[in-house]
């Protein structure tokens, strides 16, 4: 995604992986600024484990617990996250459909974070259901958001189908669906899915999946995780490099990409 918006704006720049040891990450990010790179992405296991070691983390970084991309300016690393920010892009131009409405969030995790974070600040979602298999880490959330008009649900069929049918807005955090296992869903085949729905589907491998086929069957709006990859990818390039992501070059490169694997 990157190296494609790098060639097509012509700058001199190259993206590319280290995988860095647990134990060497605070070096990691001192050799970083040593050696004038203009800022990175972070993945798991780093995400949390980073914080301590920037030199500052912007306040939703910090809220929702995980930094995903490091800017590095004047040798001072300072940590975003731009899951969140990316989630709020893809959401934003269908948001005459939930907003002021009840919101389901399936999972728990790293995406979930962002994707609450997101609807409760951003989003005028009237209420938000997490369904998770650990309820701890659901309440934690709303906790650490401070969240009021929120409830937790057992990830169990007979609970989600009823939030379904309470919530207009539907979100997929968990990677039930992700390649290779695509044949599974979040949701069962009888969840009540109408055409009154917006779902949205963080996993972009496959493009479409079993979820999404199953929503759009049911006349729902859909949102698959692409968008949410290409916009983290964006609000991080323009950190970066002051310039805005060629968007169709990267679209086509990403579509074509994750086509053929
Ligand atoms: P994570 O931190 O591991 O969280 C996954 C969540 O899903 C956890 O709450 C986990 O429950 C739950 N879960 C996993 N398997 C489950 C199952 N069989 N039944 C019920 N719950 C289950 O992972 P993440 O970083 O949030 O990523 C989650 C998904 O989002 C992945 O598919 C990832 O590719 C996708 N994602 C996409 C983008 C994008 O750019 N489009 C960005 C971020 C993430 P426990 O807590 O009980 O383990």
């Amino acid at each position: 995604m990157h190296n494609s918006a790098f060639q097509a704006l012509s700058l001199p720049y190259l993206y590319t992986m280290y995988d860095i040891e647990p134990d060497g990450l605070s070096k990691a990010v001192q050799d970083l600024k040593t050696l004038g790179f203009l800022g990175y992405n972070v993945t798991i296991p780093h995400k949390q484990a980073i914080i301590p070691y920037l030199d500052a983390v912007d306040e939703n970084a910090r809220t929702i617990g995980a930094v995903n991309t490091v800017v590095i300016l004047n040798n001072r690393a300072t940590g975003y996250n731009t899951d969140a920010l990316a989630i709020l892009r893809a959401l934003e131009p269908f948001k005459g459909r939930f907003a002021g409405k009840p919101a389901l969030v399936l999972g728990a995790g790293g995406a979930a974070r962002a994707a609450v974070f997101a609807l409760h600040t951003f989003l005028n979602v009237s209420d938000i259901t997490i369904a998770a298999r650990s309820k701890e880490k659901g309440s934690l959330m709303t906790a650490d958001f401070k969240i009021k008009n929120a409830r937790i649900v057992n990830f169990v069929q007979e609970e989600i189908n009823s939030s379904v049918s309470r919530c207009s807005l539907i979100v997929n955090t968990t990677p039930i669906g992700m390649h290779p296992l695509v044949d599974a869903s979040p949701l069962s085949d009888d969840a009540p899915l109408k055409a009154r729905h917006m779902v949205f589907d963080l996993i972009y491998r496959p493009l479409e999946t079993k979820l999404l086929r199953h929503a759009n069957a049911a006349g729902a709006t859909v949102v698959g995780g692409l968008e949410v990859l290409i916009q983290q990818g964006a609000a991080a390039f323009e950190m970066w490099t002051g310039k805005k992501m060629p968007m169709g070059v990267v679209r086509k490169v990403l579509e074509e990409k994750l086509k053929v694997e």
